[in-house]
C-alpha cells in the first residue's frame, strides 16, 4: 500500500510543523463536504465574521473581548491556490449573489491576535494564532480505498456497482460500450478516451440523479481540479480481467498504467501533502436536500459521511499509519443552510445530524478524535416572522427569493421579499431514516421542507452607521469547537 518514503515524509513534515508551531502557533482546519454542501460560503462567512468583529456570542475569545484583530496573511504553501476570499465576499456582500463553489483545493491564512485568558498562558503565548483554512472537495476523499485496490479489483468492483438495480439504467450505455472493448487489443488513445468519457458521464449522472446516489470513485472524474484531460485521468474499468496479466502494449496494460499513475501522482500526494497535515476538520452536509428526497437519500448521505469519516481513522489502510489521523483531534459534522427552517426546527435538524453521524462514526470505526455535530447557517439569508391564517398563527421565514424562483405560480424578480412557511421537521430523529414511514416518506410533490433559494442578505447597519458582519446561525459554535481551545 505504501512505502517508507511516504511515511518518512509524513513523519518529517509532522515534526517540522510541530517545531515551527512552537514559535508561531498554527492550526490547520480542513473544510470539506460533497459539492454544493456549502464550503465556500462557510469559509467566507468564517473569515468575514472574524475580520469584521461579527456577532459571535458563543465564540468565547471574541465574546470576552480578547481578540484584538484578525487579518489575512500570506499562506504558507506556495503551490496551493489561494481561496479567493475577496471575490467571494464581493459576490456575497456587494452583489448579493452566491459565490462560485469549490472546484479544487485552496487555502487561506487568517491570523488572530488575542490575549490569553489565563495569566499563565499570557506569559508563554505569543498572542498570535494562524488559522490555515484548507478547502477541498469531499469527492477527493472517496479515493482513499483505491490505494488498496489493484486495477483488476477496481474494474471488478466498478462493474459490480454499476449492475446494482439502483444504477443499472444509468450505467447501461457505459457497460454496453465497455463490453465491446477488447482488453488484449493494441492500446489506442481514442478507445481509452471514449471509454473514459462514457464511464465519467455515468458517474456524473449518478451524482445528479434525483435518487441522490452515493458518490463513486475516482473522485477526480467528478471534480477534476487542474488535471482535466491528463493521461492519469483518462482511464476506465475494463471487463473480464480475472487473473489475466496484461500483454505489454495492450489496452489493458495502458489502462492499468494510468490507474496506477492516478494513485501515485494524484491520490497519494493529496493525502500526504494535504490531509495528513490537518489538525481539525469540518465536514459540511446538505441534510435538507436528503431529507426532502426521503429515507433512501438519507441512507445514502449516511454512507457518504461514513466513507468520509473513515478517511480520518487512525492507521487507515496503513497508508498513513496513525501519523496522519492522530493529528486530527476534532471533527465537526455540520448541516448548513439551517436558515431554510424556522428556529423551532433547528434542534430537530441537529438531532437528525447527530443520529446520522453517530452511526456513521461507529461504522467507520472512528476513534481518537472528538466528534461533534451542528445545524447552522454560515450565512443567514432569512429572518423569521409569523403569518395569521384564519385562527392559526404560522411561523414563517422571510427573504428575497433569487431571480427566477417560482413559488405558488409567482416568479420572483430577485428584489421582492416574501414570507414562506418552510414546514416542520419531525420531532423524532429516527423517523426520517425509516423506509415506509407514512408520515415522513417524502416525494418530490410533497417535500418535508419547502426549499426556496434566497439571495444573500443585505448587511445591517447600526444606529451609529457601522455595517455589521454577515449574519449567521450558530457559526460561533462551529468556531468555538474548531479553534476556541487554541485561543484559551
Ligand atoms: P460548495 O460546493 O461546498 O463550495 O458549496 P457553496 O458554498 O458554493 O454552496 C452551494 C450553494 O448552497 C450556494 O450557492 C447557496 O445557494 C447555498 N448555501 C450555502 N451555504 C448557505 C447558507 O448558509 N445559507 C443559505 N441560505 N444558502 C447556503
Amino acid at each position: 500500500l505504501t512505502n517508507l518514503t511516504d511515511e518518512a515524509r509524513i513523519a518529517l513534515d509532522t515534526l517540522s510543523s510541530r517545531a515551527s508551531d512552537l514559535f508561531s502557533p498554527t492550526v490547520r482546519v480542513g473544510v470539506t463536504g460533497l459539492s454544493r454542501a456549502g464550503k465556500t460560503v462557510f469559509i467566507s462567512a468564517f473569515v468575514h465574521n472574524l475580520i469584521h468583529g461579527g456577532r459571535l456570542p458563543l465564540f468565547e475569545a471574541q465574546k470576552s473581548g480578547r481578540i484584538s484583530r484578525a487579518l489575512l496573511e500570506e499562506q504558507p504553501d506556495d503551490a496551493v491556490p489561494r481561496f479567493q476570499y475577496e471575490d467571494h465576499i464581493e459576490a456575497l456582500v456587494n452583489a448579493r449573489t452566491w459565490p462560485d463553489s469549490t472546484r479544487a483545493i485552496s487555502e487561506l491564512r487568517l491570523t488572530i491576535e488575542y490575549e490569553s485568558a489565563s495569566g499563565w498562558n499570557r506569559m508563554f503565548s505569543s498572542g498570535r494564532l494562524s488559522v490555515d483554512i484548507v478547502d477541498y472537495p469531499g469527492e477527493w476523499l472517496l479515493d482513499l480505498p483505491l490505494l488498496g485496490k489493484s486495477y483488476q479489483e477496481f474494474s471488478h468492483d466498478a462493474f459490480e456497482m454499476a449492475a446494482l438495480p439502483v444504477r443499472v439504467d444509468l450505467s447501461e450505455e457505459w457497460r454496453r460500450l465497455a463490453l465491446t472493448a477488447d482488453p488484449d487489443a493494441d492500446a489506442d488513445e481514442m478507445t481509452a478516451r471514449r471509454l473514459f468519457e462514457s464511464f465519467a458521464a455515468y458517474l456524473q449522472a449518478c451524482k445528479f440523479d434525483e435518487r441522490a446516489l452515493s458518490t463513486l470513485p475516482p473522485g477526480r472524474f467528478l471534480m477534476p481540479g487542474d488535471l482535466d484531460g491528463s493521461p492519469a485521468l483518462t482511464f476506465a474499468p475494463l471487463p473480464g480481467l480475472e487473473d489475466s496479466r496484461p500483454r505489454p502494449g495492450s489496452l489493458h496494460a495502458m489502462m492499468e498504467r494510468r490507474y496506477e499513475a492516478y494513485k501515485t501522482h494524484v491520490v497519494k500526494p493529496f493525502f500526504r501533502e494535504h490531509i495528513a497535515k490537518l489538525d481539525r476538520q469540518i465536514v459540511l452536509i446538505d441534510a435538507m436536500q436528503a431529507l426532502n428526497s426521503g429515507p433512501g437519500a438519507m441512507a445514502d448521505l449516511e454512507r457518504a459521511v461514513t466513507e468520509i469519516l473513515a478517511c480520518f481513522r487512525p492507521g487507515r489502510g496503513s497508508l498513513l499509519t496513525g501519523l496522519f489521523a492522530r493529528r486530527i483531534d476534532r471533527i465537526l459534522v455540520a448541516a448548513t443552510k439551517a436558515d431554510h427552517l424556522h428556529h423551532e426546527s433547528h434542534d430537530r435538524l441537529q438531532a437528525i445530524v447527530r443520529r446520522l453521524t453517530e452511526r456513521a462514526a461507529a461504522r467507520a470505526n472512528l476513534s481518537g478524535a472528538e466528534v461533534d455535530v451542528l445545524a447552522m447557517a454560515a450565512v443567514r439569508a432569512t429572518r423569521e416572522g409569523t403569518v395569521k391564517q384564519g385562527r392559526e398563527t404560522l411561523p414563517v421565514i422571510i427573504g428575497t427569493p433569487l431571480k427566477g424562483e417560482t413559488i405558488g405560480g409567482v416568479t420572483f424578480d430577485g428584489e421582492t421579499e416574501t414570507a414562506i412557511f418552510p414546514g416542520d421537521l419531525p420531532a423524532k430523529a429516527d423517523s426520517v431514516f425509516k423506509v415506509g414511514n407514512a408520515n415522513h416518506q417524502q416525494d418530490r410533490n410533497d417535500p418535508a421542507i419547502r426549499i426556496v433559494r434566497f439571495r444573500p442578505p443585505k448587511l445591517e447597519r447600526t444606529a451609529e452607521g457601522v455595517t455589521l458582519s454577515l449574519p449567521h446561525i450558530r457559526l460561533d459554535r462551529a468556531l468555538q469547537f474548531l479553534i476556541g481551545d487554541r485561543l484559551a
